[in-house]
Order: structure tokens, then C-alpha cells, then sequence
């Protein structure tokens, strides 16, 4: 259960049921609904959460090195 778990800015707040990422999987991924540090929600897969790939809404991407 990854409900109330921080990954980054995140806090995991819902489970949101199993979704296609067309071109990521062949299968339906979990994706849950997270609250970001900003107050913004943003829905996340599983892996992407698990392997920290998203660590926010989007408020704080890294700047462009070039
Ligand atoms: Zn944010």
C-alpha cells in the first residue's frame, strides 16, 4: 500500500484503479492521486512513483543544462 507514503514533493492520497500507458506497458498499471508539496494533485503510475520518476507535479523541474 503506498497510500500516505512521500515520494519526493509527493504524498500518495488515493488509489485510482488501473490505467493503460500507451507506448510505456503492455499492461494496465496502478496509478495513484498525490499531493504535491505545492498543492497541487497530480495522478502518478506505480513505477513511476516507485522508481522516482516523477517527484512532483511539475512546479519544480530541473533546469535545462543547455
Ligand atoms: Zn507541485
Amino acid at each position: 500500500m503506498l497510500i500516505g507514503k512521500t515520494f519526493g514533493s509527493l504524498t500518495v492520497i488515493e488509489y485510482t484503479g488501473e490505467k493503460r500507458i500507451s507506448n510505456v506497458s503492455k499492461h494496465d498499471t496502478k496509478h495513484y492521486l498525490c499531493l504535491c508539496e505545492c498543492g497541487n494533485t497530480i495522478e502518478v503510475s506505480k513505477p513511476s512513483l516507485e522508481y522516482k520518476l516523477v517527484k512532483n507535479c511539475g512546479c519544480k523541474r530541473f533546469k535545462k543544462i543547455n
